[in-house]
C-alpha cells in the first residue's frame, strides 16, 4: 500500500489556523499547498476562512487605532452622541 500523496480535506481544514498564522512547517506547508492546487472546494474554504479573520480582526480593532479614519464621519457622531445620553 502506497502512502497517499495528498493531504485529505480534514488534514488541510485542521492546518489551516497554523498555514494563515505562518507557524505551519514547510513540509506542512508543501503538501498544504499541494491540495490547494487539485481541490478548489478548499482553496474557497481557505478564501472564506480569511475573510472571516479579517473581518473577527477588523471588529476586535481599538478605537484609537487610525483606521478610525476611515469610519463615517455620521456613525462616529451617533457613538459619541449615545456616550454622553449614557453617562446623563
Ligand atoms: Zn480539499
Amino acid at each position: 500500500m502506497s502512502r497517499n500523496e495528498y493531504i485529505t480535506c480534514r488534514e488541510l481544514i485542521d492546518f489551516i489556523a497554523d498555514y494563515l498564522d505562518g507557524t505551519l512547517p514547510p513540509e506542512h506547508r508543501r503538501d498544504f499547498d499541494r491540495h490547494l492546487t487539485v481541490c478548489p472546494p478548499c482553496v474557497a474554504y481557505l478564501d472564506g476562512y480569511k475573510k472571516t479573520i479579517a473581518l473577527g480582526k477588523a471588529a476586535l480593532k481599538p478605537s484609537d487605532d487610525p483606521a478610525t479614519g476611515q469610519v463615517p464621519e455620521g456613525l462616529l457622531h451617533a457613538i459619541r452622541a449615545a456616550r454622553q445620553q449614557a453617562k446623563g
